[in-house]
């Protein structure tokens, strides 16, 4: 993904708004209808049925026929995807898009490759009724199949080019790591590396909070409303902008180090639930700590899309070099004589019952998830890795 800044006029800026306008409106529609969809009532409608539906649509209502059918198609067809990707497990539930928030369009096809440049800083790109819009070149261009075009929080548009995958040839050594999704750092790999992703630092955190406490107290429809709500956005697009910066430099390092890349397979969506309440036994009534707070935390939810993101990369970059083990017992088990226990852990520090051997916490699962190992519910037992059988591996494509 190469994202440039574009520069549209004031006159294209409206273009594009009302392009994301109706891309907003065509994926919320494709999204009632689904959440609308009862098994009792047939099938949900198919996407060539939204499809005609679409085209009826268009010829209904002036407004949505005056923009692009390439756009519109398109919200339709990511809708689709988003659908799928649900069910399939890797993604959440599609969500409302919400005017202001998340505001975008994506053309693809031969329509996508409508790229010149024009100097050695800017180049243009012909979007579908809005016509040639600049962009500023920060990168070499790729050769892209599909663009997605942004409007931010905070008013800055951004052309996005998928490229078409951009895989990175294996190094050839042989060697295998394991990348473990931490909990104090971002990732840590079996080499024994600790990577952190910079989310917002503790000063910026205390400033969005002192924000959105501000924010709760701002008469609706105000001036001071708008300007704190600016300033939220601002910091959570800082976030997002260091996450980004993080996960492209981080895939591409593992995809030329690496021949194989083991990581755990998360599902984000039970990640990210919220943890439910743990009752306590001894007061009726009452509940015992169930860590929805640290769940809730601010740069938590930043690290966890920041891993799924980095996932997602790591499968373009290093494409059937990917695999996903099963990551149940990793941070319990000794990855040098395979003993797990619960007691084997204690915080960030890892320290074998067995064998004594220590390290830190999510190397020591980053190891194990490096070995793929098939890691059983039986516990005490070491755990012996089959011959014949290989562990729990989903390959990506
Ligand atoms: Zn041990």
């Amino acid at each position: 993904m190469s994202r440039y800044r574009l520069y549209p006029t004031p006159v294209q800026a409206a273009g594009l708004l009302a392009q994301c306008g109706h891309a907003r409106y065509v994926w919320n529609l494709a999204l009632e209808q689904w959440s609308m969809w009862r098994h009792d009532k047939g099938p949900a409608p198919s996407s060539v049925e939204q499809a005609r539906q679409l085209t009826e649509a268009r010829a209904a209502f002036g407004w949505l026929s005056g923009g692009s059918q390439t756009v519109q198609q398109q919200a339709l067809r990511d809708f689709d995807q988003a659908r799928r990707s649900y069910y399939a497990g890797s993604h959440r539930r599609p969500k409302w898009r919400k005017a202001g928030r998340n505001e975008g369009f994506r053309i693809v096809g031969p329509q996508a490759g409508r790229v010149e440049q024009v100097s050695r800083t800017w180049a243009r790109v012909l979007v579908p009724k809005v016509g040639w819009v600049r962009f500023r070149v920060s990168r070499a261009l790729p050769d892209a199949r599909s663009y997605r075009v942004t409007h931010d929080s905070v008013g800055r548009w951004h052309i996005a080019f998928a490229a078409t995958r951009d895989p990175i040839p294996a190094p050839g050594n042989g060697e295998i790591v394991g990348v473990d999704r931490g909990v104090t750092v971002s990732a840590a790999l079996s080499t024994g590396e600790l990577l952190t992703c910079r989310g917002l630092s503790e000063s910026e955190q205390r400033r969005l909070g002192n924000l959105q406490r501000r924010l709760a107290r701002a008469q609706p429809g105000s001036n001071r409303r708008r300007r704190v709500k600016a300033a939220i956005a601002k910091l959570h697009a800082r976030a997002a902008d260091r996450r980004k910066d993080w996960v492209e430099k981080t895939s591409t390092d593992l995809a030329r180090r690496f021949d194989m890349i083991r990581v755990e397979n998360l599902r984000v969506a039970q990640m990210t639930k919220r943890p439910k309440p743990k009752p306590d036994p001894a007061k009726p009534g009452s509940y015992l700590p169930n860590r929805r707070r640290a769940k809730a935390g601010l740069n938590r939810g930043i690290l966890a899309s920041g891993w799924s993101l980095l996932v997602r990369r790591l499968e373009d970059k290093a494409a059937g070099r990917v695999q996903k083990i099963n990551p149940a017992y990793t941070s319990q088990t000794c990855s040098r004589c395979g003993h797990c226990a619960p007691g084997n852990r204690e915080n960030q520090a890892f320290r074998c019952q067995s064998c004594g051997h220590s390290d830190h916490a999510d190397v020591n699962a980053a190891i194990n998830i490096a070995a793929g190992r098939a890691v059983t519910a039986r516990r005490d037992k070491p755990v012996r890795m089959s011959v014949k059988r290989e562990p729990q591996l989903t390959t990506s494509a």
